[in-house]
Parts: structure tokens; C-alpha cells; sequence
């Protein structure tokens, strides 16, 4: 707590050893806040902190500190990401059952049972519906 301050537009002129410490949330480094409110760079390990001064009155009673906001991508953006991000996820999934057919399953082929033509059976009737909503056709038809 801090007394005899002024608060000037946002600016409070603290002598240097009045000036507020602010904890990082970040790093919980502290930090010396000599130039009043704003953005500033955690020293210890350089997260961007938004700082406002908080008052009772007049009276100069402490900082809020929080992590300087991400700019929001709009919605548009924020749906092409998502979109893009789903494209490489299916790109790997593909890729993972393309290594798994090449292999054969990854079943040797004498050690083949009913039970694997079960398995598979089911594998592919999966690999089919999603053909079949690509192409439309199936239970996917228009
Ligand atoms: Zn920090």
C-alpha cells in the first residue's frame, strides 16, 4: 500500500524507491514499475504484462496486472485455423493407415485369424463411410 500519490493521467510520479513492485504472473519475477501504467516487458522472462494502477478515491492502492491480450483473430480467421488444423490432423491420421495397409495390417501373413478378418472387416466398413462423405454417396448421398 502506498500513500501520497497523485494519480496525473495515468501517470504517477513515484520517487524510485516508492515505486510499486508488481509480481510477473508468468515467472513471479518482480518488477520495479517506474513508468506507470501500461504494457510492460517482464525483465525475467519477457511476457508482455498490461498494468493498471487501482485507487480508492484518490488514494493509489495497488496494481492490476495481467497478461497483455492476444489481438483476437476474427471469426472468419479463428475458422480457417481450425479448418487448417483439422486438415493436417486427418493428413496424419491418412498417413497412419497408409502405413498400416502398406504393412499388410501388420499382421503376418500366416499368422492371419478369423479374428483379424473381423477386425479389418470393421476398419475398412469405417474407411468406407468416410470415403462415402467425401464423395457423397452411401448414407452420405444427396
Ligand atoms: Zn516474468
Amino acid at each position: 500500500m502506498l500513500n501520497d500519490d497523485t494519480r496525473i493521467d495515468g501517470l504517477i510520479d513515484f520517487a524510485n524507491e516508492n515505486a510499486p513492485k508488481i509480481t510477473c504472473p508468468e515467472c513471479r519475477g518482480e518488477l520495479l514499475l517506474l513508468t506507470g501504467e501500461g504494457i510492460h516487458e517482464c525483465p525475467e522472462c519477457g511476457t508482455e504484462l498490461e498494468v493498471a494502477f487501482q485507487f480508492a478515491g484518490e488514494q493509489f492502492i495497488g496494481c492490476e496486472v495481467k497478461l497483455k491480450a492476444e489481438p483476437v483473430a476474427d471469426d472468419e480467421d479463428a475458422a480457417l485455423f481450425a479448418y487448417i488444423d483439422k486438415l493436417d490432423e486427418g493428413r496424419a491420421v491418412l498417413a497412419r493407415l497408409q502405413a498400416y495397409f502398406d504393412d499388410n495390417g501388420e499382421i503376418h501373413p500366416e499368422s492371419v485369424t478369423w479374428g483379424h478378418v473381423g477386425s479389418l472387416t470393421y476398419l475398412v466398413s469405417l474407411l468406407t463411410q468416410a470415403r462415402d462423405m467425401v464423395d457423397h454417396t452411401g448414407e452420405y448421398a444427396n
